[in-house]
Parts: structure tokens; C-alpha cells; sequence
């Protein structure tokens, strides 16, 4: 067995696999945006072993997009890969009309497309406070607005789930945390945690339920620079209670099971699935 502690201290060393999924998405349609890497690739594989069918969107790489599919279907349903930047509006339109041709309803989406433009506030140009706010943010605010439209549309003419659609957003512990050198990337996230609270008031008389994961340090390319080395595992582990650091299967299996009529009471709520992080473990010993 290995010792828990072991992620403590290498970097190299991942978390053992969790266990499998039941059938908990059984008939299902999924759509997953920036599913081709990271945590959008471990959601649509978590909700395809739910028993989902997924669309699988990518904005370059349709290549590692088409991996994805390919894993996805090995555990017997549907996947095709769809090519869209969520942050504009006519390919996010386009996106949706083609996933409802392909797979004939929407059930579930995952608006996990994200980005950093990282720079101290005297370096950070607009370009990347924009780019940042305009895919973080706007794509999930476009993505979220077409799946309400389309789970409005088909009303209670679905059988598969008790709420006629829901929707996982896809934050971040710094909807919370304050983030210095990453002030646009806090704001888009405190963007997310508000848009979505809103729009669950909005829409939760419609049976449709939205949600948010707050990710904390999960293993992927986004934070590379963070886990990467010894130094700076080290230092990221005196932020993580639970002493190691998230793999991208830890958010996809919490993904699948938000999305599952397990969760149907949960409305407007985040998820923090952080290790401990949002528990500020600096005050561990000043009690
Ligand atoms: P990643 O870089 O591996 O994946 C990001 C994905 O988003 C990629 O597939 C990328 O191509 C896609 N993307 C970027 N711009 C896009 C656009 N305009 N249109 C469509 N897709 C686009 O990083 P990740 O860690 O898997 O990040 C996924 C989400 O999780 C992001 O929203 C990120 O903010 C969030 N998150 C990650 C962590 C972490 O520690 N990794 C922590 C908290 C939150």
C-alpha cells in the first residue's frame, strides 16, 4: 500500500486511482469544454465511466481532443470532439447546435475552459486582464446561456435525471482566496462565483441546477510551475493540510457525482475539493 505521506515529499509520486464509478449518469448527454487536457480531460473521462455520452471540446489540439473520445468511448457510450474558443459567441452557438444534432438533448454541462495571464499589476496589460476575463469568465457565462436555453427546450420531454439539466462550473479556491500577481485570474473566478450563485436563483424554478468545483492545486499544465520541481512541491505543500497535491481525477469523480441525481438537492452551492487549502492551514499553530 502506499503511504499517504509519500506525496508529501515527491513530487513525481500521484495519489493511488480512486475507484470506479457506478452507473450513475446512465443515458446521459455531457458536454465539457477545455476537455482536452488537465481537468476538462478527467471530467469527461469520470462522466463517460458514469455512463455519459460526452462532446468533448477543444479550442487547439484536436488531436489530443480525439484521445480523449477515444478513452471515453472504451467505456461503451458515445464521444465526438468539438472545436470552439468558448469566449466567442458564434462558436459557442455553433458548438451547442451541433452537439444537440449529434446526441439529440443536452443533459449535463461542464464549463471547465480556463486560462492563467499571470503578471504583477504593474506589468499586466489589458490584453491580459481581457483574454483572461473573456474565457474564464464571458465563456462561462456564454456556455451557461446556451445550455439553459436548450434545457428550457426540451423541458420534461427527458426521463433521465430529476432535474431537467444541470450545470457545473468550473471555479476556483481563488473565488475565495485572494491572489496577488494573479489579479485577473481572481476576478474572473469571484466572476464565476457570482454568476453562478445568480443564475441558480435564476433558473432553479426550472429544475435546472447549477453548481460550482473550486479546484485547489490540482496536477495538470496549468500550474506546472508549482508542482514541477522539489522547491516548489515543498512550498505548495505548506498550503495542503491533506499533505499531497490534487490529481485531476479527484475533481472528474466529484464532477460526475455532482451531476448525479445524488447530489439533485444541491443548488447553487460550491464544492471546494482543495486538500484543506480554503482551512488557511498558516494559522494551524497561531491558535
Ligand atoms: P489546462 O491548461 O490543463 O486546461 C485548460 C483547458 O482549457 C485546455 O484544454 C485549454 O485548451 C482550454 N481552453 C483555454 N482557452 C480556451 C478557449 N478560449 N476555449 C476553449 N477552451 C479553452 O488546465 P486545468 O488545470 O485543467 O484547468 C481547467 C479549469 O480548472 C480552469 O478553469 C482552471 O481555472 C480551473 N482550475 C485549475 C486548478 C489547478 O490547480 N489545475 C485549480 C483551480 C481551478
Amino acid at each position: 500500500m502506499t503511504d499517504p505521506a509519500a506525496n508529501r515529499t515527491n513530487p513525481k509520486e500521484a495519489a493511488p486511482a480512486l475507484p470506479p464509478l457506478p452507473r450513475l449518469l446512465a443515458g446521459q448527454k455531457a458536454l465539457v469544454t477545455g476537455a482536452n487536457s488537465g481537468i476538462g480531460k478527467a471530467v469527461a473521462l469520470a462522466l463517460a465511466e458514469a455512463g455519459a455520452d460526452v462532446g468533448v471540446n477543444y479550442v487547439v489540439n484536436p488531436e489530443q481532443a480525439e484521445e480523449v473520445a477515444t478513452a471515453a468511448r472504451a467505456f461503451g457510450g458515445a464521444a465526438r470532439i468539438y472545436q470552439a474558443d468558448v469566449s466567442n459567441e458564434a462558436q459557442v452557438a455553433a458548438m451547442f447546435e451541433s452537439f444537440v444534432i449529434d446526441f439529440g438533448a443536452l443533459d449535463i454541462l461542464v464549463a471547465n475552459a480556463g486560462l492563467q495571464r499571470d503578471a504583477s499589476i504593474a506589468r499586466m496589460t489589458l490584453d491580459d486582464w481581457n483574454k483572461v476575463l473573456s474565457v474564464n469568465l464571458t465563456g462561462q457565462f456564454l456556455c451557461a446561456r446556451a445550455a439553459i436555453a436548450q434545457f428550457r427546450k426540451q423541458g420534461d420531454s427527458r426521463r433521465v435525471s430529476r432535474a431537467r439539466g444541470k450545470i457545473i462550473d468550473m471555479s476556483s479556491v481563488h473565488q475565495m482566496i485572494p491572489w496577488a500577481g494573479h489579479v485577473n485570474y481572481a476576478a474572473s473566478k469571484g466572476g464565476v462565483m457570482m454568476m453562478m450563485q445568480s443564475l441558480a436563483q435564476e433558473c432553479a424554478p426550472d429544475r435546472i441546477r447549477i453548481n460550482s468545483i473550486a479546484p485547489g492545486a490540482i496536477r495538470t499544465p496549468i500550474n506546472h510551475d508549482a508542482w514541477a520541481t522539489q522547491e516548489a512541491y515543498d512550498k505548495l505543500m505548506a498550503l495542503i493540510p491533506y499533505g499531497r497535491i490534487g490529481e485531476p481525477e479527484d475533481i472528474g469523480k466529484v464532477a460526475a457525482w455532482l451531476a448525479s441525481d445524488y447530489c439533485d438537492y444541491i443548488v447553487g452551492a460550491t464544492l471546494f475539493v482543495d486538500g484543506g487549502m480554503t482551512l488557511y492551514p498558516g494559522f494551524a499553530d497561531n491558535g
